[in-house]
């Protein structure tokens, strides 16, 4: 169940609910509701009422198993997470590009001054890698992370990078300014648990065999743990055509808008695994209503030490950004033109 607090009710109140479940042997967690009044969700029922308790605006009986990460929870205050500047889920879509791994510094600031330049928002690249193989480079390690931190002091950008597993979060969080969680680790709980016992944002993508409902409830797992900065990735699933690395599901940008209030970004470049599809697809995540996207991208994708036939170069990118714009502003406009169609699209688009 979910007990709504009033607005004003002070933090004593929205202790006092949690007590009560807590006393009654109930799983809660207390979370705002974007509007300045908190929420409290107890994973079974609780008979608030006869509990005399102030505070209480109403009670919502039923909800989704992922109470926290649904829709219902904060209906009216999409989660908007910042990562320094940068605002994700708050209008303008944003973009995240580097390369699959971190080479070495000369190489990841090159990239990164062209992403820059090509209008990109953060810096993406690898320093921990998980690869299929035991016998394929496995990235930097923290050397890798030294060399993201130099990258964003160069530039600005703010970096994400992925961590593998617990032992590994308050180092990588050391560096980075939002830890991703990789496909392959979605449903690692001990890890789920960890990030969720720090501050930082961070980017969950889904597993390439991973239901949205499984993919909510490993969210679910960090926001219950106290870390309510999540943003979700869609990184494609595993179909049955070798003609495609992965299918990017844009089924569930849309689906996800109606199930929870949390970002959704698109990743393109392993959701086809294939350089040539990585525009259209990043276009048609945008118009899907995707709050931003992860690409890949390398200055000479050739040579890429990890997934070069998906990367693409740094003038890609500045095209991929400059069409995004484009449909942004056809995409409001056409809101503007009150056409019901597209009205509920620009929502995510319109800052
Ligand atoms: C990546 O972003 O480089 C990566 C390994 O992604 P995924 O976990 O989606 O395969
Ligand atoms: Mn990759």
């Amino acid at each position: 169940m979910i007990v709504a607090m009033t607005a004003g009710a002070p933090a004593s109140a929205t202790e006092a609910v949690l007590a009560a479940a807590r006393a009654a042997g109930l799983e809660a967690r207390a979370m705002s509701d974007g509007h300045g009044g908190a929420l409290v969700g107890i994973h079974g029922t609780l008979d608030v009422e006869a509990l005399r308790l102030s505070g209480i605006a109403g009670i919502q009986p039923k909800h989704k198993p992922y109470m926290l990460a649904s829709r219902e929870h904060r209906p009216h205050a999409p989660t908007v997470v910042k990562v320094g500047d940068v605002r994700i889920g708050g209008g303008r879509p944003v973009v995240m590009a580097g390369p699959c791994v971190v080479e070495g510094r000369e190489t990841l600031l090159e990239t990164a001054i062209a992403v820059k330049v090509a209008g990109a928002d953060m810096l993406r690249g690898g320093a921990f890698k998980p690869r299929t193989s035991p016998y394929s480079f496995q990235g930097l390690g923290e050397a890798g992370l030294q060399h993201l931190a130099a990258a964003r002091d160069a530039t600005g950008l703010p970096v994400v990078t992925e961590v593998m597993e617990p032992e590994s979060v308050d180092l990588v969080a050391n560096y980075a300014d939002m830890l991703q969680i990789g496909s392959r680790n979605m449903a690692n709980f001990p890890l789920l648990r960890r990030a969720g016992q720090t501050r930082k944002p961070i980017l969950l993508k889904r597993g390439f065999s991973a239901t949205v409902e499984e993919w909510l409830m490993s969210a679910e797992y960090i926001l219950a743990a106290g870390n309510p900065n999540v943003i979700l990735c869609e990184r494609g699933i595993r179909g049955f055509d070798p003609a495609f690395r992965f299918t990017l599901d844009l089924n569930a940008v849309p689906l996800l808008r109606e199930l929870t209030h949390l970002p959704v970004i698109v990743d393109p470049s392993h959701g086809t695994g294939k350089r040539s599809l990585v525009s259209r697809m990043a276009i048609a995540g945008l118009a899907a209503g995707a709050d931003g996207l992860m690409i890949e991208v390398h200055p000479d994708p050739e040579v890429a030490m990890c997934d070069g036939l998906q990367t693409i170069t740094p003038a890609d990118l500045s095209a991929i950004i400059r069409s995004g714009r484009a449909l942004q502003t056809a995409l409001l406009d056409a809101a503007l033109d009150q056409d019901k169609s597209l009205v509920e699209l620009p929502v995510a688009l319109s800052a």
